[in-house]
């Protein structure tokens, strides 16, 4: 069997398809191009757009027609809501049309399955950080618990913000990385509480401090403090949860700094550091499309009522019946 995977939470419109076995057949990346923030209904027009042509790359790519796919799954939140509204009807009419079962996944834990995917991860803790998220998850008691996570902004929104507020490229992160290798360390505010992050007092002071400092020393102190933080926490779940592995996920993951703090912490541990390829670190179909398959597998189903967006849609919330 196999799974298409529509994956369309933020500004990215993703189309993957796997076979049971987690071969990739096909792995389609359409970005929207950004100047500014995202903007949610732009994004969803976007994805709009190229869906048609994205889907038809995927099918051209893996050598079968939809009908032969199986299985459709789509990202069903978190996220933006009109992005997620793209991804489930067009999830919602390849169903229909091809007479398919439908099933949609959490994000979240898209990244996780996707990631074990990847990575051959067994049971990996997971620090997941990408432009809308922050959390360290664990697989416990039959779900994906979150051990510590963000209490306002995500650590890629933070490193985005900043380059805006800067005047610097969007997306932040890979020219923040870029100038801070050539900065200085400055103390900056290190805001960790109990398991728990905040990154917009960081933000804060960061853009403050540009009118005082070369714009290579903001950069460095942004990313050792933010990604201190982050190591922190994920040193902790790992002390609490004693997992063998502690895997990188998500966009922010392909950033070698906060990889070579997340390598020492593991190396330290004595516990394995996983690392998925980099073309598959951020949003994908395929993590879709993966999950979509583990949990109809699993015997998982939805009638067509069940696949309404949910734009807050919780990591904890999924019972784990493919594990
Ligand atoms: P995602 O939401 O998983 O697609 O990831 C997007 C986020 O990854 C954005 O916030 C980007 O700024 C961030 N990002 C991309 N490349 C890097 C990098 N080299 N270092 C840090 N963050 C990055
Ligand atoms: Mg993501």
């Amino acid at each position: 069997m196999y799974c298409l995977g529509i994956e369309g939470t933020a500004e990215k419109l993703g189309i993957g398809i796997v076979s049971s076995e987690g071969a990739v057949l096909a792995n389609v990346t359409e970005y929207q191009p950004l100047t500014r923030g995202i903007h949610p209904r732009e994004a969803a027009q976007h994805h709009a757009e190229k869906m048609r042509s994205c889907i038809k790359a995927a099918t051209k790519e893996a050598g079968m027609g939809l009908r032969e796919t199986g299985l459709v799954a789509f990202s069903q939140g978190p996220g933006l809501g009109p992005c997620l509204r793209v991804a489930a009807v067009s999830a919602r009419t390849i169903a229909l049309r091809y007479g398919l079962p439908i099933i949609g996944v959490n994000h979240c834990i898209a990244h996780v399955e996707g990631g074990r995917l990847f990575t051959k991860g067994e049971d990996p803790l997971t620090l997941y950080v990408s432009g809308g998220n922050t959390q360290v998850i664990a697989y416990a008691d039959g779900r994906y618990r979150v051990f510590g996570e963000t209490l306002d902004i995500a650590v890629g929104n933070c490193l985005d913000q900043f380059a805006r507020g800067a005047d610097l490229k969007v997306p932040g992160g890979p020219i923040v990385e870029q100038l801070a290798a050539q900065g200085d360390y400055f103390p900056l505010p290190y805001v960790v509480k109990g398991m728990d992050l905040s990154f917009s007092g960081l933000l804060t002071a960061a853009l403050e401090a540009t009118k005082g400092h070369r714009i290579e020393d903001v950069c460095r102190s942004l990313q050792e403090t933010a990604f201190s933080m982050l190591v922190e926490v994920t040193e902790r779940a790992l002390a609490q949860t004693r997992k063998k592995e502690v895997m990188l996920v998500g966009g922010v993951g392909v950033n070698r700094r906060l990889q070579e703090m997340l390598a020492s912490m593991a190396d330290e541990h004595g516990v394995r550091l996983l690392l998925p390829p980099r073309e598959v670190m951020g949003d994908n179909g395929v993590m879709i499309a993966w999950l979509g398959l583990l949990m109809h597998n699993a015997g998982m189903r939805q009638r067509l009522e069940e696949t309404a967006v949910r734009q807050r849609y919780r990591t904890d919330e999924v019972e784990v019946l493919w594990r």
